[in-house]
């Protein structure tokens, strides 16, 4: 069976493997590869973040959790390691539903939990280095049988096949004129400076994260709706610092390396689900919003169900 795949950041490549494993000839179209897609700014902390709906993100990021500790303890992937991050919350809550599909969770202790907070929850998770992650994915995509074209479509009749897969992130509120799918710009800073564990307040509305590399510790963040500046800004890099330095005291700014902007394609729900278009199947896998490393596998898996 033959198929072709719109898309080639993270969902597109991961999709793609997953269908030449399984044995499908497979063609990947996109307008940017990387280091030009959004997935190549992605910070890239396992955690499920700004999707939904969650009975269904929670299996796919759990999924791919599993496949990601694989490609590291048994391909000796060591741009993908594991790392122990708290997130800090200002209300107590329940347990997030995927916490029981991960070795490590804990709430924290009063003691632990930072001035300004109320509540927290440790856990230990893979932090995946995109600038290796993603060519990793692309030679593995190629060695595999899979064959790559740069170029835009308008619509899906511009594509061969009659199996697609549409991965195109923020590009499907042209293609399939889905307007639910908005951008939710990302800034960060990045830092040679490691603050031990990653500390977070992954509400959407306050948004603070240091994710920890081997290379630099990734400083965010923005989550601003709708907005399609992909300039750094200035004023948006001293909030973050500012935010940042309010849950790691020790930061050094002499320290600062790099910044980067990405827009994630955010959607009310992340979109899965096939539907014929004049005689093509076409499996829409977008809109994975501030999780789209998070949920790869799982989504990847969830297309190959389908087919
Ligand atoms: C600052 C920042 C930090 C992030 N941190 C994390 C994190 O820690 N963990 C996490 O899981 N996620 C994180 N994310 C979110 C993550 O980056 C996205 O969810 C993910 O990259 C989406 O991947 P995608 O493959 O669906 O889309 P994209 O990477 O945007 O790829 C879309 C592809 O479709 C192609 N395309 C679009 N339209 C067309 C067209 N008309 N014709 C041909 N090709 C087309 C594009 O060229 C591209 O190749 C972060 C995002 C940002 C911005």
């Amino acid at each position: 069976m033959a198929c072709t795949v719109l898309g080639g950041g993270v969902s597109g490549l991961s999709t793609g493997i997953k269908l030449l494993e399984r044995g499908l000839e497979v063609h990947l179209v996109a307008e940017k590869l990387s280091p030009e897609t959004v997935s190549d700014t992605a910070a890239a902390w396992w955690y499920p973040f700004l999707v939904e709906p969650l009975i269904k993100t929670n299996r796919w990021s759990s999924e791919s959790f599993r496949e990601f500790v694989r490609l590291m303890n048994e391909e000796g992937l060591d741009f993908i390691t594991m790392r122990m991050g708290r997130e800090y919350l200002k209300q107590p809550c329940s347990a997030p539903g995927w916490s029981e599909s991960i070795d490590h969770f804990r709430i924290l202790e009063e003691h632990e939990v930072m001035d300004g907070y109320s509540f927290g929850w440790e856990i230990e998770a893979p932090v995946i280095e995109m600038g290796y992650y993603m060519p990793w994915l692309r030679s593995r995509f190629e060695s595999l049988g899979g064959t790559i074209e740069t170029r835009k479509i308008s619509n899906f009749e511009e594509l061969e096949s009659n199996l697609i897969v549409n991965c195109s992130g923020l590009g499907a509120r042209e293609i399939c004129r889905d307007e639910e799918v908005v951008p939710v710009r990302g800034q960060v800073v990045y830092i040679q400076q490691d603050p031990g564990f990653g500390r977070y307040d992954q509400q959407p509305e306050s948004l603070i994260y240091t994710i920890p590399r081997r290379d630099v510790t990734v400083l965010g963040g923005t989550a601003q709706k709708d907005d399609w500046t992909i300039e750094v800004r200035k004023k948006d890099e001293e909030d973050i610092l500012e935010k940042c330095e309010s849950l790691w005291p020790e930061l050094d700014r002499s320290k600062i390396v790099g910044r980067a902007v990405g827009l994630r394609p955010s959607r009310t729900e992340v979109r899965l689900e096939s539907e014929y278009l004049n005689g093509k199947r076409v499996i829409h896998n977008y809109g994975h919003g501030g999780a789209g490393v998070t949920l790869s596998w799982g989504c990847a898996d969830e297309v190959l169900r389908m087919i």
